[in-house]
């Protein structure tokens, strides 16, 4: 018997107009019946979330009995953290212990937007005109349209969910339709936590007719998307119908920058965090190793034993240490891309092929290429799944240039013990993020974004809320 999930959409859970069964990556079977938001669904959440916006229950709200809701949906989140763990889990295959973990770090996220939404404030300005008054009010900006890709999609709604609810906005925001489970089930915690209907309204379906409508609606005001840099080029079109302000969460292909000075026991486990976690399906994976000649030798190896003691599992286990990639299509195209990396003259140190003994199962074993430059497609196309490039460089101006040479910028880590050297590529590097001697680090104080091709404005810390807010010029004759 599969497990049915509804939208939510008006403050109502609803099947949607049309349905699809969602497949457990770990056995390839279908677990779920999944609701499928047709353009009428779409159409029908945006009026709630626009009725909603100008709604007394809502919009009469003081700041901080918005801020009320949201700890109180925090709470929630905390409570329900092992159930919609489990449900990641059973939906994307990532690993138990790792959506246990982030869950809980949502909640804190939540808190944070929760304690910033009786602090957007707006300003007195000078105008240098003695007969004046002018004032400047920050208002919610409106409707917003939230779309996220499958991977941490209770992470990566709750950037855009809480820092819109903060400011004042209303909410549709759209599950992938690739493991949207976690999220289907999290509106039950929105309904509880006591939101006036329409305010948040989250529905699945398929990019090219939910996404597409929910993009172009005249009745949005702000777009909120993560996933690819194709996508987003639809989306940017989609946004010419209805000039909405737009932000943009994009790919990586994040480079790792080791020089010969570091200890290499501790950067090993850095860099073998940094790309495997998540079955490299991490947005900011270290997916490009560029390494200093003198120390390549030594950190390959312990880098090469360290994937193979990789333990590779049911997801559900709290004993894994890697799971099944996410969907068929990511499994295939992996397969591609190392494929056309070994013709390109990649050596495969280790892996490059799925597991034996998982069936039908997502598996791919992790895997570290020698590539003999960056023309090599594992070291230039995102992969998202559990493959590291190594690229050996001499000296620092020639690293400074692997490290930009991709098309995308989201984060970068440099490992050296010299400060000024650090220093130097903190300057050079054209990434949004620069982790130095760790990698990963988030906090929802600090902004998260990409230069380049990975993205355009910037998650996290105050300016996102105020990235919900438009501002009101006052000027008061006197
Ligand atoms: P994707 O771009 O294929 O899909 C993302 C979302 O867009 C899905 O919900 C999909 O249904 C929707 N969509 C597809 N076509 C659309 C259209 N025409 N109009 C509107 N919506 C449409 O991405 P994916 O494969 O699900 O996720 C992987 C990508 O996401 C990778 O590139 C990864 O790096 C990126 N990502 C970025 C971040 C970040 O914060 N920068 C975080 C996680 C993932």
């Amino acid at each position: 018997m599969l497990r049915r999930f509804q939208n939510y959409i008006d403050g109502v859970f609803e099947d949607g107009s049309a349905s699809f069964e969602s497949v457990n990556p770990a056995s390839g079977a279908s677990w779920a019946i999944m609701p499928a938001a047709s353009e009428a669904d779409v159409d029908r959440a945006i009026r709630a979330a626009h009725r909603a916006f100008s709604a007394p229950s809502w919009a009469d709200l003081t700041a901080s009995q918005r801020g009320k809701l949201l700890y109180k949906l925090a709470d929630l989140v905390e409570q329900q953290a092992p159930r919609l763990a489990e449900l990641e889990t059973a939906d994307t295959g990532k690993i138990i212990r790792e959506t246990h973990s982030q869950i809980s770090y949502v909640a804190e996220y939540y808190r944070y937007y929760a304690g910033l939404a009786d602090k957007i404030q707006g300003a007195h300005l000078p105008a240098d005109k003695a007969d004046m008054e002018v004032y400047l009010r920050r208002e919610p900006i409106g409707v917003v349209a939230g779309i996220v890709p499958w991977n941490s999609q209770l992470f990566l709604s709750a950037v855009k969910i809480g820092p819109a609810l903060a400011a004042g906005c209303t909410i549709v925001i759209k599950a992938s339709e690739e493991g949207p489970a976690p999220l289907l089930e999290f509106a039950r915690l929105v309904h509880e936590a006591g939101f006036p209907p329409g305010v948040v309204n989250i529905i699945t379906g398929f990019g090219a007719d939910c996404g597409r409508a929910l993009t172009s609606h005249p009745l949005v005001s702000r777009i909120a998307f993560t996933g690819g840099p194709e996508t987003a080029r639809h989306i940017v079109r989609n946004s010419a119908e209805n000039l909405a302000y737009t932000t943009l969460e994009l790919g990586g292909k994040s480079p790792v920058l080791v020089f010969d000075d570091v200890d290499v026991d501790s950067v090993a486990n850095a860099i073998v965090a940094g790309i495997f976690a998540a079955t490299g399906q991490s947005c900011v994976a270290g997916s490009r190793l560029l390494v200093q000649r003198g120390v390549r030798d030594r950190l390959l190896e312990k880098l090469v034993a360290k994937a193979k003691g990789i333990r590779i599992g049911n997801p559900q286990d709290e004993a894994t240490e890697m799971g099944p990639l996410a969907t068929k299509r990511q499994l295939e195209h992996i397969n591609n891309v190392v494929a056309r990396s070994i013709k390109a003259g990649a050596t495969v140190l280790t892996g490059g092929q799925q597991p034996d003994g998982f069936g039908a199962g997502f598996y791919y074993q992790p895997t570290i290429l020698s590539c003999p430059d960056h023309q090599v497609p594992s070291v230039m196309e995102e992969l998202f799944g559990p493959v590291l490039s190594v690229v050996t460089f001499d000296t620092e101006t020639e690293a400074i240039a692997l490290a930009n040479s991709t098309e995308y910028g989201l984060a970068s880590g440099v490992f050296t013990r010299d400060l000024t050297r650090a220093h130097r590529l903190i300057r050079a590097l054209r990434a949004g993020i620069v982790w130095v001697n760790t990698y990963r680090a988030v906090s929802p104080m600090v902004p998260f974004g990409g230069y380049k091709q990975s993205g355009l404005g910037r998650e996290g810390g105050m300016e996102s809320v105020l990235d919900y807010t438009r501002t009101k010029s006052v000027w008061i004759r006197t």
